[in-house]
């Protein structure tokens, strides 16, 4: 299933893309020049698996040597394990990883899961592919052996010989209190040492497998007590003008830089203060008291010019926004995309950075494994890349259901905003809290109307 999930997954992304008028280009993977590896031996170790033994074909007798076109042997297919770490948790076990290079992760290369239990020795079953599109793997060990010895190695693509040390795995995981969603996480990185392998995917950011994932910030725990607070959490997502020839979609998405500043004008002469949803998960579940007229500001997608426009901006309000980004997108340099660098400089200027999962695309009727890689993956991007865990997410075009909601609490998002509209949130709804759509035509007095509106109608 998760084979075809990546499949449904690209086709999800150019629907999306096409629904919310974003540009088709910049899709396909960035062509790569691959350095030669260094050549390094490496000892595969096919000790009891399933591999078919490749067996060294060698002619008795010494042919002539033709002196004048001798091409190279190509360095057989190899991968190292060049890294584990184990984020140590109750429930079931994930285990997962890249496929890579020295500078790129490697499409088309897929490792071998399997398990040694009471039954035997057992492959994971036919046609569950734990390799995703872009060089990722992982599989949840749920649901099949959860107690046990697990082996990883990667597999030649033509041979199916196992082309990397076999990785041991004791799935040792306390169980968890029941529904509480824990898992106990083991990332691998496997490494190309010799030979070329794979099509190149997405560019590797330095540091990208290299930094042990920060620890999620522990939730503030709740008091037990029932609250309801009413905090407008604004909804935008473009802040430029549109370019010429835009539909209909695209300009009700953007609100020029001008208009966004007399929203902010506006905001500011009513004496509105702007929290984070940081804070507004505290007030909600610690009673922690919110400024008069607290109001948050959210940015959906990740735009570029959230950063050169939204940003500045802000900053000349003193106002603080929370941005809602496509991890996919800074991983790949997307062009039209906020950067790694930017978003570093505007979380350390106080912003707010939240996901909006890894692609921007609708996770209804997806796979486990898919909807962790997505909620959790994205999460962890985040924390390699800016050094915190995010505590709040927003649902790709909107779209969620219960299991979406539950698989979002498990992975340690403290909230979650919808693009349903109402501004009053309780306990209870922290995870499908509730916005007001900013649209692109409205000016300073269109926002007042909308905010008047839902002050009236939404108790
Ligand atoms: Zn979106």
């Amino acid at each position: 299933m998760a084979k075809h999930a990546g499949w449904i997954a690209l086709l999800g992304i150019l629907l999306t893309l096409a629904a919310c008028g974003h540009a088709l280009a910049d899709i396909s993977t960035p062509t790569a020049t691959r350095t030669p590896s260094p050549t390094l031996t490496v000892s595969p170790s096919p000790t009891g698996t399933p591999t078919p033994s490749a067996t060294p074909t060698r002619s008795p007798t010494p042919s002539p040597t033709p002196t004048t076109t001798a091409t190279p042997t190509p360095a057989p297919l190899a991968f190292d394990v060049a890294g584990i770490t184990t984020a140590p948790n109750c429930g079931v076990t994930m285990i997962r990883g890249v496929i890579r290079d020295q500078t790129r992760l490697l499409n088309g290369i897929r490792v071998h899961v399997w398990w040694e239990g009471s039954d035997g020795v057992l492959s994971l079953p036919s046609g569950e592919d734990p390799t995703k599109p872009d060089g990722y793997w992982d599989v949840v060990l749920d649901g099949y052996a959860k107690a046990g010895r697990w082996f990883v190695a990667v597999v030649h693509p033509q041979t199916g010989e196992h082309i990397s040390p076999v990785l041991t795995v004791e799935t040792d995981a306390e169980p968890c209190e029941p529904d509480s969603g824990g898992r106990q996480v083991i990332d691998v990185d496997f490494l190309l040492v010799n030979g070329q392998g794979g099509r190149p995917g997405p560019t590797l950011t330095p540091t990208a497998t290299a930094t042990p994932t920060p620890t999620p910030t522990p939730w503030p725990t709740p008091d037990g007590q029932p609250r309801t607070v009413r905090v407008p959490i604004l909804m935008y997502h473009y802040i430029s003008t549109p370019p010429p020839g835009s539909n209909a979609i695209r300009r009700d998405l953007s609100v020029p830089p001008e208009r966004f500043r007399e929203h902010l004008a506006y905001l500011k002469s009513q004496g509105y203060q702007t929290i984070t949803l940081h804070d507004l998960v505290y007030a909600l579940t610690r009673g922690t008291p919110l400024p008069p007229k607290p109001i948050i500001l959210t940015f959906d997608d990740g735009y570029e010019d959230n950063y050169t426009n939204a940003f500045p901006i802000l900053q000349e309000f003193g106002y603080v926004g929370t941005f809602f980004i496509v991890t996919n997108n800074p991983d790949t340099g997307r062009p039209g995309y906020m950067t790694w660098d930017q978003l570093r400089e505007m979380h350390a200027a106080g912003m707010e950075i939240g996901s909006h999962a890894r692609d921007h695309v609708d996770l209804r009727g997806k796979d486990d494994d898919y909807l962790i890689w997505q909620i959790l993956g994205s999460s962890e991007a985040i924390a390699n890349q800016l050094g915190f865990r995010p505590e709040a997410f927003a649902y790709p075009s909107g779209r969620y259901n219960q299991h979406i909601i539950d698989l979002v609490r498990s992975a340690h998002y403290w909230a979650a905003v919808t693009t349903e509209g109402g501004m009053t949130h309780s306990t209870d709804t922290l995870l499908t809290l509730h916005r007001i759509r900013v649209r692109g035509h409205w000016s300073a007095v269109g926002l007042a109307n909308a905010l008047a509106y839902w002050e009236q109608n939404d108790r």
